[in-house]
Formats: C-alpha cells, structure tokens, sequence
C-alpha cells in the first residue's frame, strides 16, 4: 500500500498540488488497487486504465498555478454502473445492456471531469439498483472488505466496497431507497443522499425517477462536502433539478452548540439489533457533547413506508424499464422471429429475476382498476410520510437514528426471501419518499464471529438543508477521528 491511498480526496489534491506527488501516480495507485483489492471484492465491473492514465497525464501536463485546480484535481473516483461517461461500459449489472456504452456524459460527470477527477471504473451493484446487498447483480457478487464472508449492502455495494478498501478516497452511487447510506453502513464509510433535485439525474439510467438520486461515498465529512460541491446545481436538462447554484464547502462547524437533534422512537424497535443500538446511541452521545440538544420526535408514519416505497419504486421502474425492448440498446435475442417475439425473448433473456418481479408488480399496481387500490393509496401515503418529517422539522433541525437495522449480514442470508431484504431498506426509505437529505456517518463498530462491523448513524434533515446535514456529518466524523480503511479480514491475499 502506498502512503497515499489512505488519503482522503482533500489531502491527495493537496499534495498533487505541492508536487509531492503527480495525477499519474495517484491514479496508478487506485488502478492497482482496484486490480488487487478491487478482484478479491468484485467491485468493479470495468476498470478504464488507459483512459484514466490519459486524463492524469493531462492533468500532469496542465501547470498547477494555471488558474483554480479544480476541486478534486487528481482525485480517482469510481461511478455505479448506472452512470454515463462517455464511451464507457455502463451495464447496471444487467444481461440486457452487456456491452452498451455510453453515448455521452452525465451532468454530474462532466462536473467531476472539469474539476479534474479522474474516474477509474464502473463499480458493481444490485441489477437496475434493485436489491439491498450487491447479490442481484448478473456479473457476480461485490464482498464486504470487513468481512468477505459478508455483503457490503447495495445497491451501491461496489461503490461502497472501493471506497471502504482505500481503493478511491470519493466513489459515487444512486440512492433511490437506500442504496447509498445502507452500504455506506455496512462497509464503514460516509454516504449522503441530497435533496430530491440537488443533483441532475441526466446521465443517470433510471430506477424510480421520483426517487432516484446520485449520491457520494466518501471517507471523511469534507470530502463529502467537496464532491456535493462539484456535483450539485441547477441543470437544464433535467426539469426535477433544482433552480440553485452548488453548494458552496463551508468552514468546518466548530461544534454543534444549540443544534436540535430528534430522535424518533419509531426507528429504535425493541428488536433493532444491540449492537446497532449502543453504537448510535453513543453516536447520538457524541452529537450531544458537541453541544447539541437530543429531543425525542414521533414520525407515527414509519410503519407504512416500505409497502409504499415498493409499491411507487416498483410502479416507477416498470415504466422506465419499459425501453429494453432489443431494439434500441444492447441485446437482442431472435424469439419466434415477430416484433413481439423478439421484444419478449429479449426480456425474458436479458432481465434477471428481482428485476422481472418488480416490473410485474409495478404493472399490476398501474393496471386499470387497480391503479386506485395501489398506486393512488401509496402517493396519499407518501404524502403522509413526508407530512410527519415537516412536522419533526419544526421542532428539530435534523434526526438522528440507525441507517440499518442490522449490520453487514451474511452472503447468501436473505437471497430467498425477498421481504426479509426489504426490510434492510425500513430506515431508509422514509427520506427517500419525503426527498430529504440524509446522511449516512460511521458511529462505531460491533463484533460479529470474530470480525469488527461497522455501523452507521443517519443524519436526516429538512428539504434543502443538505448543507446543515453535511455540516452535523462532518462534525460527527472529525469529533470521532478518521474512518479506517477495511482491513479486507478472509480475503485471499
Ligand atoms: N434496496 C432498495 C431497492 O431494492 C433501494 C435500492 C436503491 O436505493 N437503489 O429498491
């Protein structure tokens, strides 16, 4: 290992910078470890070595003091499966779009590009980003690097992975119900999902456009506000992007002092885990000495948010999936030889079975006289959900409470039953429903066979307070020290 790969993205520009060492040699580094880590992890689906070293170069070649380096000059970064970079492989881990390479650059990756990131690799996940463990995707399992016997949570479980191992310090992900923060927990690293709207979706292969949205991993709260900084703000090619400039980094906060924290009873159930429980209670203990007031809020609500979640997710994704037809992406599969034939051979083919599950139930929740009975009721349900956070919002400034009710569980532990794996998802899709920036922050650690396993706090604030949420992050972090790389416990070195 070298020295700077337990870097964070703010210490490694630094020092690319101060010419203690080159783009290319940071890069070189993430391409190595993305070869050996990144193999014994299954993180990546594609790693884009020559294209990598040939940014860096550029960067290299390009004089430092030429105006502002960008905010992440330098830095590798990995992209989800589902992200388009012009010219790369972006297969969301499905059989149907094998091959297929982006026609063109994502919003948020021609902001990364421009502030001189230099992505590596596609990173695996849960296919379309359907599942909560990294185990639904059609090229193989990523592992948890804390325990390989364990999954690193999904559906960004690749992104999560890369980043817990020390093989980028910044990777990004989607979080449509969770698929950030969970892994983010899981694996021991810092995730945020911003505010329904911060960040353009264009250039990100849909799952449930009304939920759907990019969201960093990183090992430290100020490289979380770096990249949110590079990616966020107005863009007009998606109508759901909020009308604002990016986020501006703000000097670290000091303390906490005077900040409301809620604590809603809801997330604490009598048979949340005890390791989880004592790890965020002593996060919140953190947040306290800090200065901040704990309260308690009720979010009556909670119980209903995964049945509606799976209702709307599902409803949502059986539209947007509705395009791989074999006509106009990758595969293609003959049939009978008719129009309709191929489109249906193509599907059956190509769609693995969590993905063809939910385009049937999003169908039947859409169909004519049901519609009203599914659909319609979970929208006036979501309204609920999000009716409960306003009302916590105008007495607290942000919730705290677990992101998991458990902690990494076992490869293969809940591949059979798919409400037990929706059921990782309870903590975090309420946010998602409501559109609410939440954070996902190492608070601690538990034992499990012999192994250490991360927990995760989640930070949720009000819509449009992501700056208050990365703010209360950051202090949280830097009050508990830095995160420590995974020490990649049952891999074959
Ligand atoms: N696990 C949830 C699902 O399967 C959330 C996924 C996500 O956020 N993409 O839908």
């Amino acid at each position: 290992m070298t020295r700077f790969e337990s870097y964070d993205a703010t210490a490694l520009r630094a020092a690319i910078l101060a010419g203690e060492l080159s783009a290319e040699q940071a890069t070189r580094a993430a391409l190595e470890a993305a070869e050996s880590r990144g193999t014994a992890l299954g993180a990546f689906l594609h790693v884009e070595g020559d294209a990598a070293l040939a940014r860096a170069r550029a960067l290299d070649a390009r004089s430092r003091t030429d105006g502002e380096p960008g905010a992440l000059f330098g830095v590798p970064v990995a992209l989800k499966a589902n992200m388009c970079l012009a010219g790369s492989p972006a297969s969301c881990g499905s059989r149907i779009l094998e091959g297929w390479r982006a026609p063109y650059d994502a919003t948020f990756v021609e902001r990364l590009l421009d502030a001189g990131a230099v992505p590596i690799g596609a990173t695996n996940m849960d296919e379309f980003a359907m599942g909560s463990s990294c185990e639904n995707s059609a090229f193989g399992v990523t592992r948890n690097p804390w325990d390989v016997s364990r999954t690193p949570g999904g559906s960004s479980g690749g992104s999560a992975a890369a980043v817990a191992a020390g093989i980028v310090p910044i990777a990004l992900g989607s979080d449509t119900g969770g698929s950030v923060r969970q892994p983010a927990a899981l694996c021991g690293t810092l995730g945020f999902k911003p505010t329904y709207g911060r960040v353009s979706r264009y250039g990100l292969i849909a799952y449930g456009s009304s939920l759907d949205q990019v969201s960093p991993f990183a090992r430290s709260g100020r490289d979380l506000e770096r990249v949110m900084g590079v990616i966020s703000g107005a863009d007009g090619r998606d109508s759901t992007c909020i009308e604002a400039p990016p986020l501006a980094i703000e000097p670290a906060p000091q303390d906490l002092t005077g900040l409301r924290v809620g604590v809603p009873a809801e997330y604490f159930p009598t048979d949340l885990d005890a390791g989880v429980r004592s790890a965020v209670e002593a996060g919140i203990d953190e947040l306290r000495t800090l200065g901040a007031e704990v309260h308690e809020v009720r979010l009556p609500h909670t119980r209903y948010a995964i049945p509606t979640y799976y209702v709307v997710a599902t409803a949502e994704a059986s539209s947007n999936l509705a395009r791989y037809d074999g006509v106009r992406y990758a595969t293609r599969a003959t049939g009978d030889g008719s129009l309709q034939g191929m489109i249906a051979a193509t599907r059956e083919a190509g769609f693995g079975d969590e993905v063809k599950l939910r385009i049937l139930l999003g169908t039947y929740v859409l169909s004519s006289g049901y519609y009203d009975a599914w659909y319609g009721k979970a929208s006036r349900v979501r309204t609920l959900i999000a009716r409960d956070f306003e009302t916590a919002f105008g007495e607290v400034d942000v919730i705290a409470c677990p992101t998991s009710p458990s902690p990494a569980f076992a490869l293969g532990e809940k591949t059979d039953d798919p409400v037990a794996m929706y059921l990782s998802d309870v903590m975090t899709v309420p946010a998602s429903l409501a559109g609410l920036p939440a954070a996902s922050v190492p608070c601690g650690a538990l034992e499990r066979d012999g192994r250490e396993l991360p927990v995760g706090l989640q930070l949720i604030g009000a819509a449009r307070d992501d700056a208050g949420v990365l703010g209360c992050a950051r202090a949280l972090q830097e009050a508990r020290g830095p995160v420590a790389i995974a020490p990649m416990e049952g891999a074959a070195r």
